[in-house]
This record gives C-alpha cells, structure tokens and sequence, in this order.
C-alpha cells in the first residue's frame, strides 16, 4: 500500500494548508500537542470553539464527509483525515463537541430522520444550532437501556417526566436527542422510542454541575411535563433502542477521530530532551521500543476509523467495530501521556508551566485523558461489545433482559 499523497490529495492537502496559514497561526512547541478540551474557562472557550467550527464551515472545510444535499463538501474521509493534519500544525481551538456531538446527531438524522428533522442538518454543520445529548441518567448509564424517563402519548404530543445527568453542553444547546420509556410492559430495550427536543420549551430545567477544576460542563436536566409534537419522533416507536445503537456507534467514531501524530512526535522531542542514565532516554532501547508501538497502534487506529467514516459518509450504519477504535485511541492517548510524565522522573507530578518540559502541556493532557475512556461507553462496556458482537462469545449475565420493565424490582418505573 502507498502512504503518499495521490496528485489530487496532495491538491486538498495543498488547499487546506493555505487556507489554515491565512486564517491561523502554526503552533508554537509548547502547544504542539493539546488535544483535550478540558479547560477551567469553558465559558469562554466555548464560544472560540463554535467560531472556529463555523469558519471551517464556510471554507468547505468543517463537513468534509457529509454530502453536498445535506450541506457538507461531499469529500471523503481520507480528506478529512487530512485536514485533520494540517489543523493540527496550527493554533485554533478544538472543537470536540462539535466533532462528536452535533456531527453525531447530523448522521443520525441522516440515517434516520425525516425530511423535517434533516432540514436541521446544514445548521448544526455550521454550529449555527447546538445539540446536546440527553441519554444518561442516575440509574442508567452502561445499563442505558434501563431509562426511566417517561414518554406519555397526549394527542398529537408526548409528555415528557423524568431526569437526565452528565449532559454535557446543555447550557448552550438549541436542540437536544433524546431516548424515554414509552413502554414499561415489554422487555427494558422494547419499550424506548427516541425524540428530538426543542431545548428552549417549557418543562426543563437545567442544573449545572460544578467540576473540579471549576468548570460546568456537565449538567443535570429535568423535564417536567416537557410537551414534544410527534414530528419530533425519530424511528418508530418502541423502536429507539435501534436509533441509539446507532447513535452510539457514530458517537464512537467520532471519539475515536483524534490526530495523534502530534503528540507522539511531542513525546519524541520530549525523549531528546531529558535523561535516562545519564544519556538522551531516546537512546534507551525500551523507550524507542514504546514510542514505536504508539506509531504502530495509532495507525491501526487510524484506518479502522477511515473505514468508519467511509461508512457515516454514505449514510450507513457504523457497525460495532468502531468499539476497537474508540477504546484504542482513549488507552493509547492515557498510556502515552503517562509515559511522557515518567520520562520527566519526579516532574511528571508538577503542573507548574514554569517548572517543567513544554509547560506542564502533558501533564494536562493525561488528566484530560480519562474522559475518553468512559464517555460514549466505558471501556467494560465497550469490551463486551467487541466480545459479544465481534468476537460471538457468550453474553454476559443480564437476568433483567427479556423480563418486562415494569417487573424489574430495583427500576419499579
Ligand atoms: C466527558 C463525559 C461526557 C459525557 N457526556 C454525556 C452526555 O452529553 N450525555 C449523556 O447522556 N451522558 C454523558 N456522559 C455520561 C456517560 O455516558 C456515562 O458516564 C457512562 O455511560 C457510564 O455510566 P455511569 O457514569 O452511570 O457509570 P456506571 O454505568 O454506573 O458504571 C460504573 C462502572 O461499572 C462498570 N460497568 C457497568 N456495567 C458493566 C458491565 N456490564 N460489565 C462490566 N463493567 C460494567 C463501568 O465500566 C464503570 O467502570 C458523559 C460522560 C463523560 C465522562
């Protein structure tokens, strides 16, 4: 296989360097890396993020893989693992929740919405509309299919009851997914049907939830009796489980979208610059062993995600694969970071920017990468995917599966 650019890659690479040199500057070594989104002012960050989603937007280059009828360039996935590359060299904002979020609901609606719901699409492309992801809840969040809030038929409506936790964004979000019990009498998975939400209607109530670090993030969402119109609906009903294993998958996709080769070169340059021994640590055999199996492991990370956007960009469905990519890449950018504070000896436990190699940026980076690892699915949980789903081993004990929801003692709904 050739790695190098055909003519017409090598044209894209061409036109999307020049587009990023005039509207960015390159970055600098101490920031060559950052790839989290973690930051103690995220009301500040948030909207740099949405701007910059939008300029990419309006060059062509922030919906690179969505076709042209629902407002994207129509390009392939490779481009936008190109353009991907050529961001990452400059110094503009990381736009996750645009990336895994709204993008996430664009090929939902794409796969599953009407001409209606798909109408939203060029909007939130552009970041123009926020969505948010309003699935977790206190008692369900590996187990989601266990929700217990209430989507009661009235009319031509549904009267939504219940609460949701951890939904990130919400605070900005116009438009929210959202999955509720719509039958209790059937088997926990059978009785879900999946809606879209206006989030600026009466009957929600959103509540911050303040982190460590002194950022809100995340929220918790009541919604007392929140009326949604049918049109609203997305699948048929009782048929949400489906919708969600969908949404998942292109979640994970997303997710599993990172562009590591900077970071990996940043722990290169980092190996060059302290010591093992007495001698550069790039000279020690184990750790050019390591940095060559992070090399080996981001590039088959890398096609396998290839393969998924291919898919996302026909309109397909992402199939359980991507579990590998997503759980990859939230290891591998933990182990890697762990292994740049272990090379800095006892600075690796120093967050001071002043006092140690490229201002402190890994040391922010590996407290930045456990997200990852339990957003979009824990890695348990990913890991029975892949066993069951991939691999057809046996199924792990669910006693509450084919018993009717209503009849699950610890979840009376
Ligand atoms: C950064 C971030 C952003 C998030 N954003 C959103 C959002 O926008 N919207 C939203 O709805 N949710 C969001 N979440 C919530 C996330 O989806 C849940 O945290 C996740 O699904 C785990 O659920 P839980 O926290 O209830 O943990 P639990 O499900 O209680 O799990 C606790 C532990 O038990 C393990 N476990 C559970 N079941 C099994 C099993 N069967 N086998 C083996 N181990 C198991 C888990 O792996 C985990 O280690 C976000 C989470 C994070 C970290």
């Amino acid at each position: 296989m050739d790695f190098n650019d055909t003519p017409e890659e090598a044209a894209f690479r061409a036109e999307a360097r020049s587009w990023l040199a005039s509207v960015a500057r390159k970055r600098t070594a101490s920031n060559s890396f950052a790839i989290s989104q973690e930051t103690g002012d995220f009301d500040a960050e948030f909207p740099k993020q949405r701007e910059w989603q939008r300029q990419k937007y309006d060059a062509g280059f922030g919906a690179i893989y969505f076709p042209q009828e629902v407002g994207g360039r129509g390009g392939t996935s490779l481009q936008n693992m190109t353009f991907m590359e050529e961001e990452a060299r400059f110094d503009v904002p990381v736009t996750a929740h645009f990336m895994i979020v709204n993008r996430g609901c664009c090929s939902l609606l794409m796969r599953h919405g009407t001409p209606e719901q798909k109408a939203l699409i060029p909007a939130t492309l552009r970041s123009d509309l926020i969505w948010c992801q309003l699935f977790s809840e206190p008692g369900a969040g590996s187990d989601l299919a266990g929700v217990r809030t209430r989507a009661e038929r009235d009319g031509d409506d549904w009267v939504i009851n219940g609460q949701k936790i951890w939904t990130s964004n919400a605070q900005y979000a116009d438009w929210g997914v959202l999955i509720a019990r719509t039958d209790p009498s059937v088997p926990k998975h059978k009785g879900l049907t999946f809606f879209i939400v206006d989030m600026k209607s009466k009957g929600i109530e959103l509540r911050p939830i303040k982190q460590l670090t002194g950022a809100s993030n995340f929220n918790e969402v009541f919604f007392n009796d929140l009326r949604i119109p049918d049109a609203h609906r997305v699948g048929e009903v009782n048929a949400g489980w489906k919708v969600t294993v969908s949404f998942l998958a292109g979640e994970r996709t997303n997710i599993a979208i990172k562009e590591l080769m900077p970071l990996i070169g940043g722990i290169v340059n980092l190996a060059r610059q302290v010591q093992i021994n007495g001698r550069p640590a790039i000279e020690d055999g184990e750790v050019r062993s390591k940095i060559a199996s992070f090399y080996i492991r981001e590039a088959g990370v890398r096609f396998t995600v290839q393969r998924m956007l291919t898919a996302l960009s026909r309109g397909e469905e992402p199939g359980p694969e991507i579990t590998i990519g997503k759980y990859t890449i939230a290891n591998l950018v933990q182990e890697m970071t762990a292994f740049a504070l272990d090379l800095q000896h006892a600075s690796g436990a120093v967050m001071t920017p002043d006092a140690v190699p490229f201002d402190a940026i890994f040391q922010s980076e590996w407290f930045g990468s456990v997200i990852d690892r339990l957003g979009g699915g824990t890695d348990e949980v990913l890991k029975n995917v892949v066993g069951e789903r991939i691999l057809g081993l046996p199924e792990d004990v669910r006693v509450d599966k084919t018993m009717p929801f209503n009849q699950i003692k610890a979840l009376k709904a």
